[in-house]
């Protein structure tokens, strides 16, 4: 399979979810919604639905990672935005947009820098206006991967081979790729709690003593 039917093959993956909610709208699109999150391929059909996904994505994190970090993951929601297109028409992209800066939070690592799904729709984004080269190519499909986006056969399986050609190539492009992504305000600033989380009181550790009491 060459690069450009492999690259084309993964647009189809996204363009395909598009084409379905502009076509059917979204009452129907709710019902094709369903289906394709039975598959694990679902779009976002509006604010509520961006809200949930966001919230189950942190509810997923607290799960992952250490209970001491639950207060934490609750307040970064913050960071939590779609920051391309494709992140509202695509969920399971969202999704991994989500994990990675969760996890990064967990980790105590920078938010600021373009995630593997960001780099994902930026090179998807190159390519349909420029032919890619080998380490662009090999780009592509580490982060398409390292975002745990759905596996598609034949792209995936060449990863390998792009690694062992190109893979310093492919590291520079990356570390290049997500400087260039960076979302300057994607911070954590100071956490204020007012004691309560969705209106349930909570004994969260960034509420003041005073708040906790009150409630
Ligand atoms: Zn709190």
């Amino acid at each position: 399979m060459t690069p450009e039917t492999e690259l084309r093959r993964l647009k189809d993956v996204l363009a395909l979810q598009q084409s379905d909610v502009e076509v059917v709208g979204v009452d129907q699109g709710a019902d094709i919604a369903a289906s394709l999150r039975a598959a694990g391929l679902g779009f976002i059909v509006d604010g509520l639905a961006l809200m949930d996904v966001t919230e189950d994505e942190i509810a997923k994190a607290q799960i992952r990672h250490h209970p001491r970090l639950s207060d934490l993951l609750w307040h970064s929601s913050s960071l939590l935005k779609p920051t391309h297109p494709s992140m509202f028409r695509s969920e399971f992209v969202y999704r991994a947009h989500c994990r990675e800066l969760l996890d990064r939070v967990a980790a105590g690592t920078p938010t600021e820098y373009g995630t593997a799904a960001e780099v994902c729709l930026a090179v998807l984004a190159v390519a349909t206006v420029t032919p890619i080269n080998t380490a662009a190519m090999g780009l592509h499909l580490r982060m398409w991967k390292l975002a745990g986006l759905p596996a598609l056969g034949g792209p995936g399986e060449n990863l390998p081979h792009y690694e062992a050609i190109a893979g310093s190539k492919i590291d520079d492009l990356e570390t290049t790729a997500r400087k260039k992504l960076r979302v300057e305000d994607r911070v954590l600033g100071d956490i204020r709690c007012c004691g309560q989380h969705n209106g349930v009181h909570v004994r969260c550790e960034y509420a003041s003593v005073s708040r906790i009491a009150a409630a």
